[in-house]
């Protein structure tokens, strides 16, 4: 079965005012390769939905700054259309979780905290509204599991579910010592009754396909004992090697799996980061993955030294998970 893409001409309009990475080009080469699958449209949503997700003056920032045409700071542009795509990004999120489908969204979400940057981060990192917690927040969902494996750490989501205990958020990113936004570390584990629900799982640079395999059975585990009864995908493809904007080398055998995790699950998707080969070939497994279709795809080996800082890193991981999960 083909999963449903949801999509709009809208989301084009969000664009720079200069040459920049998060561009319009990146959905059409998205759909280039997604060719079969039907596409619906995204349902309109109030000018009062960002409200569900985020306070009245961030919401307010972005409505002046759009219409005056600012930069929010100096990842994160708007456009006079940046309002109108922006509130239709968090309609494609609440469209993708009743079809089951996988939403093509500009502008992005996951950096998008309650008011703006999470965590200290020092821009939005191309953000404007946390598309993946809409749906979540507007329904008050219980039993969630957000995977998250774009390249750079979730910080918005994860601090939108910090004190959350219904929400299991699992961030997978490349060290953030070495990448923007600068935290999501493993010991950031969610507040009061919430804690051990959110998991920062880092990659070293360089890591490749063999490293996530060995982060597949702690996933599973995880959601195994959690027992989801919905999986949503925060779907970045900047980790797919030579994507361009961080350093990991995933590649197909990645992307499938992480689609497979989704299959036979309730789900939906929104898309996050992926800047040129990872928006092809990594949007591509993910989608077959979605769709139960297990390829043996060849992977990517990682050099010794790479491996070594990952199992320091997987170590510490798994003593803090054990406290809270059958792993
Ligand atoms: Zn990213």
């Amino acid at each position: 079965m083909k999963i449903p893409l949801v999509y709009s001409e809208t989301y084009l309009f969000h664009q720079p005012p200069s040459s920049h990475a998060e561009n319009p080009e990146r959905l059409k080469t998205v759909l280039s390769v997604l060719k079969e699958n039907p596409i619906i449209s995204p349902e309109q949503v109030g000018e009062d939905e960002p409200k569900v997700v985020h306070d009245e003056n961030y919401v307010n920032l972005v409505k002046l700054s759009s219409k005056r045409g600012e930069w929010l700071d100096a990842d994160t542009y708007t456009n006079e259309h940046t309002w109108n795509s922006a509130l239709l990004a968090l309609g494609g999120a609440l469209t993708a979780y009743k079809n089951k489908g996988f939403a093509l969204v500009r502008p992005p979400g996951h950096h998008a905290g309650k008011s703006g940057r999470a965590f200290g981060a020092p821009t939005l990192g191309f953000c404007i509204f946390n598309n993946v917690a809409y749906p979540i927040l507007k329904f008050k969902l219980k039993r969630v599991a957000i995977i998250d494996f774009d390249v750079h750490y979730g910080n918005g989501t994860q601090e939108i579910f910090w004190d959350n205990p219904d929400v299991v958020h699992i961030d997978i990113h490349q060290d953030p010592h070495t990448l923007y936004p600068g935290t999501g570390f493993p010991d950031m584990i969610g507040g009061g009754e919430a804690k051990g629900t959110k998991v920062n799982l880092l990659l070293p640079p360089l890591a490749g396909d063999d490293l996530y395999e060995e982060l597949f059975p702690i996933i599973q585990s995880i959601l195994d004992d959690f027992k989801p009864t919905l999986i949503v995908f925060s779907a970045g493809f900047d980790a797919f090697e030579d994507d361009g904007l961080a350093s990991i080398r995933a590649t197909e055998r990645t992307y499938n799996a992480l689609g497979l995790l989704g299959y036979g699950n309730k789900f939906y998707a929104v898309l996050e980061g992926g800047y040129s080969v990872g928006l092809k070939r990594g949007v591509k497994a993910f989608v077959e993955g979605l769709e139960g279709e297990k390829k043996d795809y060849a992977g990517t080996k990682s050099a010794e030294r790479t491996r070594s800082k990952f199992v320091e890193f997987f170590s510490t991981e798994k003593r803090i998970l054990r406290e809270y999960w059958k792993i």
